[in-house]
């Protein structure tokens, strides 16, 4: 089993008091590493060393096109240990080792975009007079605050750290205290890079502790949070107090919208795999199903014959469906398939499965509901397992309605042959991404992604994601 260790101003370190977190492999309940429980304390010398660096010429004097060619280098590193992080983030995480392989693929994407980005990010000039040169850069912000969830922390990471490196900042990452494993590797990458001591720091710890210490410190920038609502509204209240910005990616419950045009085959093929990627543990998960009435037997006997086929295992026996991460997560899921047994019907799944060998995980059958009212929790709450919940609808209005009747607006899936339909609902849709006949594009690197309502605020991913990590500075210089 290894002792992990935290990176604060380019040294591995302890935390201030000793004391550590046992990380656990959520497929067999085992303890497979330790991680310093990270302070205030360490956190106050992780955002000083930050600051420093921010403010050193030796961070400041290195060019925007060598910042791109170090995340080239994170790229390169990533790729080289390909099958090593896959192995990682299954083991640490439970997903099936496939899905893991597409969160390191995706992780050397987020360096190699942001790395090419790096001295492309350009300001502008103001035409106002003769004898007045007016223009405008993006500066840095300073340094950045990472606070990363638990159920994809290698991609995560990768997405907004890369943005901020590109753009000249320093970066502060708390990893989630469930899942610090491939952060971990990823900082011993970093350390081989010989940035100046402090650009890059990792700590590690508790969400109202190190996290919470993190999110408040008078001296960030910035702070990038990923994780649930609750936990967002007091990362941004934090940061607020500081006068401090913040990009909050929050949680969702996302429809995919199914007419009874749609491609029968590759529509299931969609919907399926949208809720059960990560075993529903994903905040853009198709959650809910709304399917026009007049399609709904048909298409759901589809759907119900296709997770009667689905395999649940460890994360590296590489089934369908892995383990939920801890029993907190799953007595979660389970308290909510119970109510949807009270409240509705489950249509199929619904019991805990026993995998022979890894009987210390916590796996779930996949699950259906039906007939739950629309305001219920059930239909109102992530989840976050492998339950989907299915309602219908008469026409389009009552389809957008419906998509549109919860909090949250991350994701949309709408599946029809129907452009008007597809281009009418996609206008109205609360929602920062919409897929018609897709769900995902295949990771996005590139596209803008982050939520309407309590979904959050600003975006991660694209081009987009590197203004979270500049500040506009106009010039104007009066010449004869
Ligand atoms: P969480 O909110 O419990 O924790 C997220 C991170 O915040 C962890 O690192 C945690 O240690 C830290 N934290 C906890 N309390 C804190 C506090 N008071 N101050 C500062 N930091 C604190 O979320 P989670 O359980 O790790 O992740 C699941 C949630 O994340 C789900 O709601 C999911 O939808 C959401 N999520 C959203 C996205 C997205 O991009 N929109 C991606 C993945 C997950």
């Amino acid at each position: 089993m290894k002792a992990l260790q935290m990176y604060i101003d380019g040294k591995w370190t302890k935390s201030s008091n000793a004391r550590t977190i046992d990380v656990k492999n959520p497929s067999s309940g085992e303890t497979i590493a330790t991680i310093p429980r990270g302070t205030e304390e360490d956190v106050n010398r992780a955002v000083l060393a930050a600051k420093a660096a921010f403010h050193g010429e030796d961070w400041r004097k290195v060019k925007a096109f060598e910042r791109g060619e170090m995340l080239f280098a994170i790229a390169d590193k990533i790729k080289l240990h390909r099958d090593e992080l896959a192995e990682l983030e299954s083991t640490d995480v439970g997903k099936p080792l496939s899905q893991a392989y597409s969160d390191v693929d995706a992780a050397i994407r987020y360096f190699r975009f942001y790395g090419g980005a790096a001295d492309k990010v350009m300001g502008d000039t103001i035409p106002i007079e003769d004898g007045l040169l007016n223009y405008v850069v993006r500066e840095p912000v300073g340094v950045t605050a990472h606070i990363i969830p638990w159920n994809y922390p290698l991609q995560i990471i990768s997405r907004s750290v890369a943005a901020a490196i590109a753009t000249g900042n320093t970066v502060v990452v708390k990893s989630a205290e469930d899942t610090p494993l491939t952060a971990t590797r990823l900082t011993e990458f970093f350390e081989k890079l010989d940035l100046p001591a402090g650009v890059f720091n990792h700590v590690t710890g508790i969400g109202h502790e190190a996290g919470a210490a993190l999110a408040g410190h008078p001296l960030i920038n910035h702070v990038t949070f990923t994780g649930s609502v609750g936990t967002g509204i007091a990362v941004g209240q934090a940061a607020m107090a500081n006068v401090v910005p913040s990009t909050l990616e929050l949680g969702g419950k996302s429809p995919n919208i199914v007419f009874a045009d749609s491609d029968i085959e590759k529509t299931v093929e969609g919907v399926v795999r949208s809720i059960i990627q990560n075993a529903g543990q994903t905040c853009s998960a198709g959650a809910r199903l709304l399917v026009e009435e007049s399609f709904k037997q048909e298409f759901l006997e589809k759907v119900i014959e296709r997770f009667s086929k689905l395999t649940v295992g460890a994360g590296m026996q590489d089934k369908d469906l892995g383990p939920i991460l801890n029993e907190k997560q799953y007595q979660h899921v389970m308290g909510m398939i119970e109510l949807a047994n009270e409240e509705g019907n489950v249509l199929t799944g619904g019991k805990p499965v026993t995998v022979g060998g890894y009987e210390g995980g916590f796996y779930v059958q996949p699950t259906i509901i039906d007939g739950v009212s629309w305001n219920s929790r059930l239909a109102q709450e992530e989840i976050f397992g492998p339950v989907l919940n299915v309602f219908s609808f008469k026409d389009t209005g009552e389809a957008l309605e419906l998509a549109n009747s919860t909090d949250y607006g991350l994701v949309t899936g709408i599946w029809t042959k129907d452009l008007n339909t597809a281009h009418y609902l996609a206008s109205r849709i609360d929602s920062g991404q919409v897929f018609i006949n897709n769900y995902g594009a295949g990771g996005g690197v590139q596209m803008p992604f982050g939520g309407y309502k309590k979904s959050g605020f600003g975006r991660e991913k694209g081009w987009a994601a590197l203004y979270n990590y500049t500040v506009l500075k106009n010039v104007a210089i009066k010449y004869n």
